[in-house]
């Protein structure tokens, strides 16, 4: 039955990998609010660039499975386990550790030759990223060390609960699970962003003005918007909402101040002081326990069951050499997950628009924004919607020229400033 149920999830993974495939087939129709704004070079850049994209994530995907399949289906997993007791013979929890290291470090080298042509060669071949190779490298290996801080101790934290509380580990694992994930999104705007990036209160003393304003309308207590010298790394524009409680804020990114106009900035201000004013972090979080009690319930489903199968090389359902197994079930999870993870995410995008257009009542200078953006970042601006509907965080750039298009006609002219 359970291994029905693993061939299943496997196939499930697999399938969902190669969704561009069969999403292509069924490729998105030119909509008007596309060939009314943008030139077919623009399409067709936009296209070359997102088509390669959505392969390099079925690659990843394929990848990454085809790793945990391996490991788990093969000793290899059971002997990296050796490896690290014999590493540490006299301390368990320093075997576990370096096991646990040994997995991440081999991860990082499996994925780093995919990593280096979607982040940067093809990043380069399309005009986008403005970083050498050693900067290149050098965010990586600062990727790696930050994930290993986190991974090791996180991971024999796991595998000690496994050990201490054989099948009642669930609830501390998900109450552990579930304050780690309060503490990043808390601590990352302080902590971890800065070692990316400089990150500074907006410099411009007008844009500075604006946003308070904004924020003032909005009525939520924004005393400092930062601006990020993402221009270090990329050409694309953004804008994120990010932090909690004291550690909450908006950053722009410094490409978007340098190249949009202010009233263009000022509706990402908008859009962000949005999914400030609808609480969408700690609804994400919300979400997030929700799915990770889930998985982690699935988890120790499939562990119980492989930990007396021989077949596993497995010495029980506490394994250290296990951890490949859980990951791949949450892996499978997450996977099946994306459509529904997708969908939730739009709607936050679109409340957080509306939000941006009743702010601000600038529907022109919305639509704006959304073209420019689009055009910098390369968006496909005819996405497929079997992708829309698995991959995309944000609606289609159509979609919300729409929206902006449909609140002008209904509502009154911009917000006098
Ligand atoms: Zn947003």
């Amino acid at each position: 039955m359970m291994s029905r149920w693993l061939f299943a999830c496997l196939s499930l993974g697999l399938a969902l990998s190669a969704a561009p495939a069969w999403a292509g087939a069924a490729s998105g129709t030119v909509p008007p609010e596309i060939a009314a704004h943008f030139t077919p070079e623009d399409l067709a850049r936009g296209r070359a660039y997102m088509d390669g994209r959505y392969w390099l994530f079925a690659a990843g995907t394929a990848l990454r499975l085809a790793a945990l399949a391996c490991l788990i289906f093969t000793p290899a997993s059971a002997s990296l386990r050796n490896l690290a007791v014999r590493l540490s013979p006299a301390h368990p929890a320093v075997a576990v550790a370096i096991y646990i290291a040994l997995l991440e470090l081999a991860s990082e080298l499996l994925t780093l030759p995919l990593g280096y042509y979607a982040g940067f060669v093809r990043e380069h071949a399309f005009g986008l990223s403005t970083q050498t190779g050693g900067a290149w490298l050098l965010d990586r290996a600062k990727g790696a060390m930050i994930s290993l801080i986190l991974v090791v101790p996180l991971g024999s934290l796991l595998t000690l609960l496994w050990r201490r509380y054989p099948g009642r580990w669930l609830l501390p694992a998900w109450t552990l699970g579930g304050a780690i994930v309060v503490l990043l999104v808390a601590l990352s705007p302080v902590v971890i962003d800065p070692l990316f990036n400089t990150i500074r209160p907006v410099q411009d003393s007008a844009l500075r003005q604006r946003v308070l304003a904004l924020a003032q309308r909005a009525g939520i207590p924004v005393e400092e918007v930062y601006e990020a010298d993402a221009s270090r790394r990329t050409r694309k524009g953004n804008a994120y909402f990010t932090g909690l409680g004291a550690t909450k804020r908006i950053v722009l990114y410094d490409t978007l101040i340098t190249q949009s106009d202010p009233e263009a900035v000022e509706l990402v201000l908008a859009h962000e002081m949005g999914h400030w004013t609808h609480a969408h972090i700690w609804k994400g979080i919300a979400l997030t326990l929700v799915g990770m009690g889930f998985a982690l319930w699935c988890g120790a489903r499939v562990l119980a069951w492989a930990g007396a199968r021989r077949s596993f090389h497995l010495a029980g359902p506490a394994d250290v050499a296990g951890l490949p197994l859980f990951l791949l079930v949450l892996f499978v999870l997450n996977l099946a997950g994306l459509p529904l993870q997708s969908a939730i995410s739009r709607h936050f995008e679109r409340q957080a628009d509306q939000a941006s257009l009743e702010l601000t009542k600038n529907p022109a200078a919305f639509i704006r924004a959304e073209v420019d953006l689009a055009r910098t970042n390369l968006a496909d601006l005819a996405p497929p919607p079997a992708l829309v509907w698995l991959l995309y965080t944000h609606p289609p750039v159509a979609e919300r020229i729409r929206m902006a298009e449909a609140f002008g006609a209904t509502s009154a002219p911009p917000v006098s400033r």
